[in-house]
């Protein structure tokens, strides 16, 4: 039989597909974080057997229960969500990378911890790109100082990019031009301290196909492979 999952997974990657040829994008070059939080360990196994490689999740609390539990094959296992910094410990212990570094405090906290265990956490900065302010990350003036913290004070955090939450609008407009700010601000980023910072997060169920016109190379995806949530 057929799964949910799986028809969804189908059609999202279509989608993707479809998005990157218009923009003459590789579609190999964008990858596919299916969001699994509120939903449980079997459903991310299904989407693991029908090849989801990296999941995110955005409580570390749930993220801890989850790979406790995890029988499957290695998956990469993204932190996405608000990080307070007495979770550090548990997001180097439980996750492969932390997409939503906003401040230097936090930074800062990561990298001792990361140092700590002995490894090297990936990281992306979060910025605030539609000035909402029920939205976490930094705001895009203060960027620059926290890729300064990051590259000179934190050997334990490998900076790969910049990550983004779309702002809540059905202006396709204002939508794109929010990700086109992130794609902008990496790039003046990039040049001024000499780093590819190659990956740009943005775009999830309702606006990855923007996202992707705009750079993405990472979607975050969940309802439209998981389902509706009963939380956000
Ligand atoms: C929940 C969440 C997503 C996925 O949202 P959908 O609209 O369900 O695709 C992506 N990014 C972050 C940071 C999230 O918290």
């Amino acid at each position: 039989m057929v799964s949910s999952i799986e028809e969804n997974l189908k059609r999202v990657k279509e989608a993707l597909a479809a998005a990157a040829e218009r923009s003459g994008r590789d579609a190999g070059e964008i990858r596919l974080i299916a969001v699994s939080k509120t939903h449980p360990v079997e459903s991310i196994m299904e989407a693991v057997r029908c090849g989801i490689e990296a999941v995110g999740e955005n409580r570390i609390q749930e993220l801890e229960e989850k790979r406790r539990s995890w029988e499957g094959p290695p998956v990469d296992w993204r932190f996405i969500g608000h990080l307070q910094t007495n979770k550090v410990r548990k997001a180097v212990e439980f996750s492969s990378a932390v997409d939503s570094v906003d401040s230097p405090r936090l930074a800062l906290a990561l990298a001792r911890a990361a140092e700590e265990r002995g490894t090297t956490l990936p990281v992306l900065v979060e910025v605030n790109t539609s000035g909402e302010s029920s939205k976490h990350g930094v705001h895009p003036s203060q960027a620059a100082r926290l890729v300064e913290v990051l590259l000179e004070e934190c050997p334990a955090l490998r900076l790969d990019g910049l990550m983004t939450i779309g702002p809540l609008s059905d202006d396709i407009s204002e939508v794109r031009r929010a990700f086109a700010m992130l794609r902008t601000l990496r790039d003046g980023l990039a040049r001024d301290f000499g780093r590819p910072l190659r990956e740009l997060s943005m775009g999830m169920s309702g606006d990855y196909e923007q996202a992707v016109a705009e750079g993405s190379t990472m979607v975050r995806i969940g309802s439209a492979i998981f389902g509706s949530r009963s939380r956000p």
